[in-house]
């Protein structure tokens, strides 16, 4: 039988940085019949719902963007957020992806449909899109998290997650808590810190923070590195190998490369300088070893707790009340609230934030909690043909997030292609090579800097529920090459 025509090729969920680069790759290789499904109003994805005061990128900005649209005229070495929102729009722009999204649209539900061979998809608005093939671009740090704690609703006064922002909020002369010093409470606090009467800082675990090598970018320094013949390649390339430096490598061959037990010295000698009374710099000193859990750079956070009007509260909370917070023998009255308590992340309801049903109705959230999280080069899973995500399991590996989007967007261009021209209408990788992909995975776990004692103690949102991490344990040239070089023979195409 004839698959039954679908609506679209390709259908993309998500209009972000991954949505946009995809897009991108789609477009290029000539699949101009593909739609982008986004629940925002405009592209940008991270940029456009994290609007809080201080929000900036915490890896060089010349490393955060597309290796084929660099830019040399950002305002900061670590770009603000709005810059990074107007660059995501730029890209939009210029490669013509806008005309391929639907905005104000959330995907309820995906279903892949056998004897059509396309997937069917669901939205909010409750009409059906079907696309042969299905990319999942949600990204991971999208569904705001609310803390566990009994009586979140309960609080009267104004209460603001960091991730939806309320522009109109205005905190002059308020008593501010802040719930959480993960990453976006390392910005938002020094931001708002000297406009509030009293701001309390609720923290369960402290966080490493490094200072920032951070510096506006004049305008001259703009231009000669516009003029000198590849001086934004050269920024470029000094600007990947330290991030590569800072983070994958330390992390993944933490055995071999001994920058995590450096690094830590540098935090400690920072946290000395930087925080006078010596009870609340031991309760800003991490437990845990560096890199259990995301560090922090940030050249004003630990500053901050040397203010009057800044207090640091350790005790764990009980509850939240109509009138604040109350901790283990102290109640803390508030005007505002803000839950800087991040995101679902690998956890039922994220991966992606809808419903997945493959073949034989083989659910994709119950697959992997039955199987660990797995995922074939971090794109795709046996039983889900034609799916394909960004940022599947072991798919990330840590430095910039612009490396991934580009490397997964080869990946599936690389699948699609082969498919036209074999005259596919399924591509679904094979159990065996997502089995050798996993256990691979799971053999370089040793040399990771995760798995060691004292990360126990770090509250980390790497660890799934099986204790795994599912970052991806290589170098970022090894899944540069990976996605140029994998064995297209690991997928099985089968004719229209
Ligand atoms: C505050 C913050 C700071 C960060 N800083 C850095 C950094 O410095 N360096 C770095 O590498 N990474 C950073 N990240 C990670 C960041 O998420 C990635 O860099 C990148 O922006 C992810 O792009 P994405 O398109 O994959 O996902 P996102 O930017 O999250 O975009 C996903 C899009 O999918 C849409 N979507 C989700 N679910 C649905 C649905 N069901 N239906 C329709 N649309 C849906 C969302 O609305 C969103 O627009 C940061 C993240 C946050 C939150």
């Amino acid at each position: 039988m004839m698959p039954t025509t679908p609506d679209h090729d390709v259908l993309v969920v998500g209009a972000g940085f991954s949505g946009i680069g995809v897009s991108i790759a789609l477009q290029r290789a000539g699949f101009d019949d593909h739609v982008l499904l986004e629940e925002g109003h405009d592209v940008g994805g991270t940029w456009y719902w994290n609007r809080y005061p201080g929000v900036a990128v915490d890896i060089p900005s010349f490393s955060y963007q597309f290796s084929f649209e660099r830019r040399t005229d950002w305002s900061r070495v670590y770009a603000p957020g709005a810059e990074l929102a107007d660059y995501a729009r730029h890209c939009a722009d210029k490669y013509d992806v806008r005309r391929h999204v639907r905005f104000g649209r959330r995907v309820t539900a995906a279903t892949f449909e056998e004897r059509a061979q396309r997937w069917r998809v669901l939205t909010d608005d409750g009409a059906e899109t079907t696309a042969r093939f299905l990319i999942a671009a949600t990204g991971v740090l999208t569904q705001p998290k609310l803390p566990d704690i009994p009586g979140v609703e309960a609080f009267a006064g104004t209460t603001i997650h960091t991730a939806r922002w309320d522009q109109a909020a205005d905190l002059r002369g308020k008593r501010v808590g802040i719930i959480g010093t993960g990453a976006s409470a390392v910005q938002v606090i020094p931001a708002i810190a000297p406009e509030v009467a009293r701001l309390t800082v609720f923290q369960r675990t402290p966080i490493w923070c490094l200072p920032k090598p951070d510096a506006a970018l004049p305008g001259p320094l703009r231009a000669t590195m516009q003029l000198l013949p590849f001086g934004d390649l050269g920024v470029r390339l000094a600007s990947q190998a330290f991030v590569e430096a800072t983070f994958p490598l330390p992390a993944h061959f933490g055995g071999v490369i001994p920058l995590g037990r450096a690094a830590e010295r540098l935090g400690r000698w920072y946290l000395e300088r930087e925080v006078r009374d010596p009870d609340v710099r031991d309760k800003l000193t991490p437990q845990y070893a560096l890199g259990c859990k995301r560090p922090s750079f940030h050249n004003s956070y630990l500053q901050t707790f040397n203010r009057d009007n800044v207090a640091l509260e350790t005790a764990p909370i009980t509850r939240i009340t109509k009138r604040g917070v109350s901790v283990q023998g102290n109640r803390h009255a508030l005007d505002v609230l803000i839950l800087a308590t991040g995101f679902k992340v690998f956890e039922r309801g994220n991966m992606p934030p809808f419903t997945v049903t493959g073949r034989d109705g083989l659910d994709l959230e119950t697959f992997w909690s039955q199987n660990r999280f797995q995922a074939y080069e971090g794109a795709s899973v046996p039983g889900f043909p034609n799916l394909f995500t960004m940022l599947g399991p072991y798919a990330y590996n840590g430095a910039s997030y612009f490396n991934l989007i580009e490397t997964q967007s080869r990946h599936i261009v690389r699948c699609l292609t082969a498919a036209r021209r074999r005259d596919a209408a399924i591509v679904e990788v094979t159990e065996e090579a997502n089995d050798r992909f996993f256990r691979d995975m799971l053999a370089r776990r040793g040399r990771q800097i995760f798995f060691q004692d004292s990360c126990a103690r770090a509250n980390s949102y790497y660890f799934d529920a099986h204790g795994d991490v599912p970052f991806r344990p290589s170098p970022s040239l090894e899944v540069d090459w990976r996605s140029r070089r994998f064995d297209l023979d690991d997928y099985r195409f089968a004719a229209a």
